[in-house]
């Protein structure tokens, strides 16, 4: 199962992690060792570098038990070492600042690598590196005993052992090969299809919470709207996102195609995860408010009905109620950035900012991304409109950024330091230490340094006035 170590382009593996991943990975390679112990590179990572792909995390696999794991990484110098998921004995730690997570063999007792490479998803995901191998085992070397390489330079998703054999018994990765293939532009391979649509009703039984996981990851690849498609063609809505199913199916006289358009909402968002979830759920509720009337098609509180649906959604998907709440309030006031006007007072303006909360950027990005019209007039008034709003929440925020800065002493106190009556010897003295705030001289909270400024000043000024 032995290869040369090198990638698709010739260049060595491990060389291509960054210079802190090289260092984590050479101190625990040093610290397995000196405990005889193997230390394998492993999973995404693996695939990642063959793709000449930045490697977000470090995962590794060894022979060796978790409290094994754990002598051997404080021995390797790394801080924050905890326990990731008891059921697979993955012990979590950080070194040289890297997020590294080390897991004892997986599969049958005793089945070594090999059983923990065939208990994986997919041929991509089962390749390893050596990094601290038995003696034949030159390190840098890969282990891809399923040929995930020759998948991967195929742009193939195939299970493994078998393509099709593994779905069933964890139908998560039905979701899996979907991002995969997204993200790696790649096919899924017949067998392993045909297996995911057979078993896509085993979806129900898996936590909503992994599915609430698995879908967020799915938003954020770049391919987001082939992987949207790949969802709907074999047959994963349903069983997992059912509220968006009248808007997949929806077809009515006089209205755009829902689901099209808001495939392509979702691409055009930055991959964060509260905006391409409300891109996915924003037009949720048109098909439920769909009406015509004196011709003209309407979709009467569509916002506020998809907002109710994406909270129920995302509440029984267990997404974070920070991201709920987010994305709640994004759909109940999608339409509003695109009806700004030269006519919107401030009041107006900071009644949507305040009703958009920390949220703000958020709702600019969605309102930009939901200008999909295939008029260009329409779609420059429409961005005309929005970047009009964001110049004017940019002006209230300047502006109140300017009123804050005020002199350190008010003038209660400055006729306490100088035992004097108000007077109009205040204002010029309380106008030039907000000037020193302005340019930048003085804190405004530095008030040892505003009452040495102030007697200064008064010095400087006796007599005059
Ligand atoms: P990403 O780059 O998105 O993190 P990844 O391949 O690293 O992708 P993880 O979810 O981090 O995916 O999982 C790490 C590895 O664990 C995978 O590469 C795969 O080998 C294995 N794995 C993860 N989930 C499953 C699963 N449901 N069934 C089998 N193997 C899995
Ligand atoms: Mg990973």
């Amino acid at each position: 199962m032995t290869r040369a170590g090198e990638t698709i382009t010739g260049e060595p593996l491990l060389g291509q992690l960054s210079a802190g991943q090289r260092r984590a990975t050479a101190r625990l390679a040093a610290a397995f060792r000196r405990q005889d112990a193997s230390l394998y590179l492993v999973g995404g990572a693996v695939r990642d570098l063959l793709l000449g792909r930045a490697v977000p995390d470090l995962d590794f696999t060894t022979a060796a038990p978790p409290t094994a794991i754990r002598a051997a990484a404080s021995a390797a110098g790394a801080t924050a070492i905890y326990s990731a998921n008891e059921r697979f004995a993955t012990v979590g730690l950080e070194l040289e600042g890297e997020r590294i997570e080390i897991t004892t063999f997986r599969g049958e007792p005793g089945g070594g690598l090999h059983a923990d490479l065939a208990g994986r998803d997919f041929t991509c995901n089962a390749m390893a590196v050596v990094v601290a191998g038995a003696s034949d085992e030159e390190p840098g070397t890969l282990l891809d005993p399923f040929d995930g390489q020759g998948d991967l330079l195929r742009r193939t998703i195939r299970g493994v052992p078998e393509p099709g054999a593994r779905i069933a018994d964890d139908p998560l990765r039905a979701l899996r090969a979907v991002r995969f293939a997204a993200d790696l532009d790649a096919v899924i391979e017949p067998e392993t299809r045909a297996a995911i649509i057979a078993g896509c009703a085993g979806l129900a039984r898996i936590s909503r919470e992994r599915i609430g996981a698995e879908l967020t990851r799915l938003l954020l690849v770049a391919n987001v709207a082939t992987a949207l498609q790949g969802l709907e063609r074999l047959g994963l809505i349903e069983p997992i996102l059912p509220e968006i199913v009248p808007l997949v199916r929806f077809n009515a006289e006089g209205s755009k195609d829902l689901w099209t358009h808001t495939r392509l909402v979702v691409a055009a968002t930055p991959p964060r995860p509260v905006v391409r979830w409300a891109a996915l759920l924003h037009d949720v509720a048109k098909p439920q408010t769909y009406s015509i009337q004196a011709g003209e098609v309407h979709f009467f509180g569509h916002e506020g009905a998809g907002a109710r649906i994406a909270r129920g959604l995302l509440s029984r998907l267990k997404l974070e109620r920070e991201t709920v709440e987010a994305v709640r309030v994004l759909i109940e006031l999608h339409g509003r950035p695109s009806q700004y006007g030269p006519d919107w007072t401030d009041g107006a303006v900071r009644r949507l900012m305040l009703d958009t909360g920390p949220w703000r950027d958020d709702l600019l990005d969605l309102a930009r991304a939901d200008v999909t019209s295939a008029r260009p007039q329409v779609r420059r008034r429409a961005r005309e409109r929005i970047d009009g709003l964001a110049a004017h929440c940019a002006r209230l925020l300047a502006e109140q950024e300017l009123a804050k800065l005020q002199s350190p002493l008010d003038g209660n106190a400055l006729m306490a330091l100088f035992e004097r009556p108000p007077g109009p010897w205040i204002r010029p003295l309380k106008e030039h230490l907000r000037a020193l705030v302005i340019d930048g001289e003085l804190s405004p909270d530095d008030l040892a340094g505003a009452t040495v400024e102030a007697r200064r000043w008064m010095e400087e000024h006796e007599g005059e006035g």
